[in-house]
């Protein structure tokens, strides 16, 4: 894997910050989006709620997105607006009716559900658009995500096969879902799941207008994960041994490996205790994610009066809110002479960063600097 930093060095030079920055290379992005079409024998809806921040959605569509697998009516109407042709998957279970119809309106046809009541409440408040395709979430296992994702939503296989025959019955060619759990390291769980939501239809007696093998691939951030790819391998094979003639979509909803490469996060360390270290941005900013996959994300030190020479130790970080659930205990490994006024940048942090960040304790969202913007103003000097 190369270049899992961004360009945190000449910004530390020339301006030695002392709030934490979040810098953005939207051609990362682009280049997941363009690579995961090329991948993916089907739809590929990228997943806004992982990062909507307008220049990362721009550079997906740059790398060929046109479908956005939106969470609420606020995304829909975001996207709406900002790609007027978009095709817009509404697929939380759980919708307000009032958003049900403004989707509708806005051209949403797809909408999720998980029992009966949603599937009654889709129907009434798309006054029973034959156009309109019921996606049916199935709960599936989800052991081998860092981030379960099967608490909430989800039905069990044989209301599935329960849902599905009702809908069909309401006149529906309906769809069906699932989620693996976010930054799944197991292929083999794609395989199990569309195992599972296949059956399901089968039971039914129907062939889904769409399977959709939904989020979950895991992003690079040591290199050892499996590869899209193979995901989606895994997937379509159990698709094609309980429909080899499938006339329907086959779609994915990735979020976190399409951005998780677009961003870094460039913190400076406020006070050393120990193997402590006590950083301006923390669990209640950009970091919330250290505290849930410790260890994982790629960290370095900058100094920009040189190098340090000093063999590597574990540290743990502090955010600089006054609250203890502050903390990402890791371990990060970096050089054992690190020191109050050094800064460290924390790699592929684009995934469920600025859309987890809040305002406690007074402290602002970070400040945002486009690389791509840097690169187009050297190459116009
Ligand atoms: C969050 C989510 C995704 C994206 O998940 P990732 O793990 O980031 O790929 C896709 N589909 C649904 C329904 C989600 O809730």
């Amino acid at each position: 894997m190369t270049n899992r930093f961004l360009g945190a060095d000449a910004i530390v030079r020339a301006s030695r910050p002392t709030d934490p920055l979040l810098l953005l290379d939207g051609d990362k992005a682009r280049f997941a989006a363009a690579a995961a079409l090329r991948a993916f024998p089907g739809i590929v809806a990228y997943a806004v709620k992982v990062c909507d921040r307008p220049e990362v959605l721009r550079a997906l569509a740059d790398g060929g997105i046109r479908h956005w697998d939106v969470a609420s009516i606020h995304e829909v109407r975001a996207l709406r607006e900002q790609f007027p042709e978009g095709v817009l998957h509404f697929m939380n279970p759980v919708k307000a009716a009032a958003h049900i119809v403004e989707a509708h309106a806005l051209g949403v046809r797809d909408f999720a559900f998980d029992c009966e009541r949603e599937l009654d409440k889709i129907a009434e408040s798309t006054k029973r658009d034959p156009a309109v395709v019921p996606v049916l979430r199935i709960a599936v296992p989800n052991d081998h995500a860092k981030f379960a994702l099967d608490g909430k939503f989800g039905c069990d296989e044989d209301e599935a096969a329960r849902l599905l025959s009702l809908a069909a019955a309401q006149g529906y060619r309906p769809g069906v879902t699932f989620h693996v759990g976010s930054q799944c390291e197991s292929a083999a769980s794609w395989e199990m799941a569309t195992d599972i939501a296949c059956r399901a239809a089968a039971r039914a007696g129907i062939e889904p207008s769409v399977i959709d093998i939904g989020g979950g691939y895991p992003a690079p951030y040591r290199g050892v994960e499996p590869d899209f790819a193979s995901c989606v391998a895994a997937g379509r094979r159990a698709m094609d041994r309980w429909f080899p003639r499938f006339d329907g979509r086959f779609q994915c909803e990735p979020g976190r490996v399409l951005v998780a490469p677009s961003a870094s996060v460039l913190v400076r360390v406020e006070l050393r205790k120990g193997q402590a270290l006590h950083l301006n941005d923390g669990y209640y900013g950009l970091l919330s994610e250290l505290k849930w996959m410790p260890g994982v994300h790629p960290v370095r030190m900058l100094r920009p009066s040189g190098r340090s020479r000093c063999a590597p130790q574990a540290f743990s970080f502090f955010g600089p809110t006054c609250d203890s659930i502050d903390s990402m205990d890791g371990p990060y490994h970096l050089p054992g002479d690190i020191e109050e006024g050094d800064w460290i940048e924390i790699g592929m942090m684009g995934a469920y960063s600025t859309v987890l960040a809040g305002r406690f304790n007074g402290f602002p969202d970070a400040q945002t600097v486009v690389l791509d913007q840097q690169r187009d103003h050297r190459a116009a000097a």
